[in-house]
C-alpha cells in the first residue's frame, strides 16, 4: 500500500537501487504519518526546511487566509502586502547594513541571483572582475551556476563541461585555519576575484563540516581589504540552525550579499531571499535599461509563500521560539556528549541544534557503503535520517522532545553496533 510503481523520477534517487518510496499522508510537528499508518521521527526537518514543525498552526492559517485573497501575481512592476511585509522584517533581523531585498524560489536560485548581482555590480561600475573564490567542500546548490561554485565530485561529474572555473580555498579544519587564510589572501590579492561565497560555520551537504565563527569574521576582513564581495549563503545555516537567527550574527559579520531560503517559510512553502548592500543596488540604479538586475521566475516572491514567510518571521518575534533553540541546542548537547569518548566514532561536533559524528568505516565519503545501509537501518525504526556517506548528523524541527532526541541517539548507538 505505501508502494506502488510510478511515473515519478524522484530527486537524488537512484531507482535501481530504491523503488519504493514511502507514502507519507499527513505531517505534524516533529512527525510524518504515513499512508499505512506508521509515524516516522523526522530527525532533519525534511532536508533541513522545516524548522518550527509540520504544519505549524500559525503558518497553516496564514497560507490559507492568503490564499482566498491574492494567490499570484506578477512581480515586475507590481508589488503586494505580503512582500512588502516580509521585507521589512527580514531586514530588521539581518544583520545591519543589509539594505535590498530580492526574491526567488529555491536556494538555487537565491545562489543565482547573489552571483548574478556581484558580476553585474563590477561590470555596471566598469570594471573587470568575474572570478568566484570558493571554500573546499562547498555546496550552493544543484543549477548550473550553484554547481560551478561547490564541490566537484560524483553529483557533478557528469555536467563538468558546463560549470565555470573557480577558485578553491581549503576547508579550515582544526589547526590549518592559517593555511585558509593565506590562500584566501593570496586569491584576493592576486587574482581580483569578484566575490568570495561561502556558507557561514557549517558546511552542509559537503559532510556538516563545522569551523568556528573567528574564522569567518577573519575571512570577511581579508575579502574586505581587497574589495572582494563576501556572499552568505546561508541557505541551510539560517533561522536559527547554528544557535543563533542567522550564522553571521556570531561573527559580526555583515555580508555584502546574503542567501536565504529552506527556513523562510518554516519550510511550509518554497521561497528564497538575495539581500544585498545598497551599493550593489545603487550599481544598478540607473536611466540605463542595459543596467538592470536581468533576472525573474514566474512566481517570484508568490503572495502565499511571503504570507507563510511572514507568519514565520512572526514566530520569530516570540521570545519563546528563542528559548526553544536554545533548549535544542543544550538537549543536543547533552545527547551527543557520550559520543564523544566513543571508540566507533570519530569527529563528534556541534554547532547550535546541528549534530554530527562519522561512524569509522572502512571506506569514507558520500558513497560510501555504509551510507544506503545505515539509511535502511533507521527507516526500519520509522526514523527519517540520512546519512552522508558514513556522517550522520541530527538536525530536528525545533518542536523535538527530549525523548524523541533520546529515540534518535539510541538508534544511531544501535546502528553502530549492527553496521560496523
Ligand atoms: C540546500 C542548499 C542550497 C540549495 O537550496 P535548494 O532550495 O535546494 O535549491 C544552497 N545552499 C545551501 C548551503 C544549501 O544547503
Amino acid at each position: 500500500m505505501p508502494t506502488k510503481r510510478s511515473a515519478i523520477w524522484h530527486p537524488f534517487t537512484q531507482h535501481a537501487l530504491q523503488d519504493e518510496m514511502i507514502e507519507v499522508a499527513r505531517g505534524s510537528g516533529a512527525y510524518l504519518h504515513t499512508s499505512d499508518g506508521r509515524s516516522i521521527l523526522d530527525a532533519i526537518s525534511s532536508w533541513w526546511a522545516v524548522t518550527h514543525g509540520h504544519c505549524h498552526p500559525r503558518i497553516v492559517s496564514a497560507i490559507q487566509e492568503q490564499a482566498g485573497k491574492l494567490n499570484q501575481v506578477i512581480f515586475a512592476g507590481y508589488t503586494h502586502e505580503p512582500a512588502e511585509e516580509v521585507a521589512e522584517l527580514i531586514l530588521n533581523v539581518a544583520p545591519r547594513g543589509l539594505d535590498h531585498v530580492f526574491f526567488s524560489d529555491s536556494g538555487s536560485t537565491s545562489v543565482e541571483v547573489a552571483l548574478k548581482m556581484a558580476l553585474g555590480y563590477w561590470h555596471n561600475i566598469g570594471k573587470r572582475r568575474t572570478r568566484i573564490v570558493v571554500m573546499q567542500h562547498s555546496y550552493h546548490g544543484d543549477t548550473i551556476g550553484a554547481m560551478s561554485v561547490g564541490a566537484r565530485g560524483v553529483f557533478n561529474a557528469a555536467y563538468g563541461p558546463l560549470l565555470f572555473e573557480v577558485t578553491s580555498i581549503p576547508f579550515p579544519a582544526r589547526d590549518r585555519e592559517q593555511a585558509t587564510l593565506d590562500e584566501l589572501e593570496c586569491a584576493c590579492r592576486n587574482e581580483s576575484p569578484a566575490a568570495f561565497i561561502v556558507e557561514p560555520l557549517v558546511l552542509g551537504a559537503g559532510g556538516m563540516l563545522m569551523y568556528p565563527a573567528w574564522m569567518l569574521k577573519r575571512m570577511k576582513k581579508i575579502c574586505e581589504a581587497s574589495d572582494v564581495l563576501f556572499i552568505a549563503d546561508e541557505v541551510m545555516t539560517g533561522w536559527g540552525r547554528t544557535g543563533t537567527l542567522f550564522a553571521c550574527g556570531q561573527a559580526d559579520v555583515t555580508p555584502d550579499i546574503a542567501c536565504y531560503s529552506k527556513g523562510l517559510t518554516g519550510g511550509a512553502l518554497p521561497l528564497a531571499v538575495t539581500l544585498c548592500r545598497a551599493d550593489i543596488f545603487d550599481a544598478h540604479y540607473s536611466q540605463d535599461r542595459r543596467r538592470t538586475l536581468f533576472h525573474s521566475s514566474s512566481y517570484t516572491a508568490n503572495p502565499v509563500a511571503c504570507a507563510a514567510a511572514k507568519a514565520n518571521l512572526d514566530i520569530w518575534q516570540d521570545q519563546e521560539t528563542h528559548q526553544r533553540l536554545a533548549s535544542v541546542a543544550t538537549m543536543q548537547e547533552q545527547q551527543i556528549e557520550r559520543f564523544r569518548a566513543d571508540p566507533r566514532f570519530a569527529n563528534v561536533r556541534r554547532t547550535g541544534t546541528i549534530t554530527a559524528l562519522d561512524l569509522k568505516t572502512s571506506d569514507a565519503g558520500y558513497l560510501a557503503g555504509i551510507g544506503p545501509k545505515l539509511q535502511e537501518f533507521f527507516r526500519d525504526r520509522n526514523l527519517l535520517l540520512r546519512p552522508l556517506g558514513n556522517t550522520i548528523y541530527v538536525m530536528p524541527p525545533y518542536c523535538v522532545t527530549a525523548a524523541d532526541l533520546q529515540e534518535i541517539y539510541a538508534a544511531i548507538s544501535d546502528a553502530a553496533d549492527a553496521l560496523s
